[in-house]
């Protein structure tokens, strides 16, 4: 296996790791950073962001984790495409494996991989992802123009994307599952004001339908247990992510969820040395702005953390 030193290593490209690198950077740490699976995040699958304090007329998600991207290597990070497959946390300096291949030697690691959809667990739902299923209203929308889709969900990125796609398509069928939304008033407003947005209350989804693509779906009332069909080519699931944090969990602090648990007030872990930042570790807050002030926590944390031990070995060595 290819070896290599580095002091700060960031693992992720959301507004969490840019920010992290941007400090790391700026300290004069010369941060790795790895893209991993989805370069840009969870931004980038989303289109205006109306809520990041700087944007007064609002940003596409995209654009914005471009311009992140561009400042984190205005100062010298060295942003590399790559997926971190396993790490050993087991001593110090902390060993990361890229791909399967590279193993890389970092006295700090920051851990910014957020979190990635979650999906309702049916077969049809499986079989059928990418011929008409879809977790990515912005990204798929598209073709569906002019047709009926049905999307599962009830929160924010259920609202929001269901008001996407009412200006793409013919008909949204919104099923939600209890006889409330948890979204906040804002989206549902928008939900509400848009006239081809139908919300389905106390409805499940049963099965998806269709051979090669999606023909429709299979719903249940479930307060009377009724079941019936509905004609729709997309289905969109928006019911919430799953923080992206599997490879660390032999060493890592984590709830039942898989959030990683950090000293409250700061980016650290139970290992020293290791730091949890953004998505990965916040399953309250959730946002971009927020990922990025953790981000920037987990930087200044890595930057004391590698002064003091610079001090301790020096120390070891008289
Ligand atoms: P949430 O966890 O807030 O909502 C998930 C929704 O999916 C809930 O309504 C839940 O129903 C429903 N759900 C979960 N599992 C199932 C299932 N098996 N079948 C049917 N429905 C199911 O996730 P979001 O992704 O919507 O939002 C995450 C966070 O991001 C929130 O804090 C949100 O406010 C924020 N956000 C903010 C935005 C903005 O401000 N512009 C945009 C998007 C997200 P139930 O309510 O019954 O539990």
């Amino acid at each position: 296996m290819a070896n290599e030193k580095v002091k700060v290593l960031i693992i992720g490209s959301g507004p969490a790791g840019f920010t992290a690198a941007v400090y790391a950077a700026r300290a004069g740490m010369k941060p790795v950073l790895y893209q991993g699976g989805q370069p840009g995040g969870q931004l980038t699958i989303t289109t205006d962001v109306e809520n990041y304090p700087g944007y007064p007329e609002g940003v596409m998600g995209p654009q914005m984790m471009v311009d992140f991207q561009k400042q984190a290597e205005r100062f010298g990070t060295d942003i590399r495409s790559g997926m971190v497959t396993g790490v050993d946390f087991s001593g110090w300096p902390h060993k990361v494996t890229v791909d399967n291949k590279t193993e890389i030697e970092a006295e700090a690691v920051i851990i910014s991989t957020g979190a990635s959809a979650k999906w309702l667990g049916l077969e049809s739902e499986q079989r059928l992802n990418g011929k008409g299923v879809s977790a990515c209203a912005v990204c798929d929308g598209f073709f569906f123009r002019g047709q009926d889709v049905a999307i599962v969900g009830a929160g924010d990125t259920a609202a929001e994307e269901a008001t996407y796609l009412s200006k793409l398509v013919n008909k949204v069928y919104m099923l939600v599952r209890r006889d409330e939304m948890r979204a906040s008033k804002i989206m549902q407003q928008r939900v509400a004001n848009s006239p081809n947005i139908e919300v389905l209350w106390n409805t499940e989804t049963v099965e998806v339908l269709g051979d090669e693509e999606v023909s429709g779906v299979r719903l249940k009332d479930t307060v009377t247990g009724e079941e019936r069909e509905l004609d729709v080519q997309g289905f969109f699931v928006a019911i919430g992510h799953k923080p992206n944090t599997d490879i660390f969990k032999d060493y890592l602090d984590m709830d039942e969820a898989g959030y990683i648990k950090t000293i409250p007030g700061t980016s650290k872990t139970n290992i020293p040395g290791v730091f949890a930042t953004g998505d990965a570790q916040d399953k309250i807050y959730r946002q971009a702005v927020t990922a990025a002030g953790s981000g920037c926590m987990g930087a200044l944390d890595a930057e004391k953390f590698i002064a003091e031990k610079e001090v301790e070995l020096q120390e070891a060595a008289l």
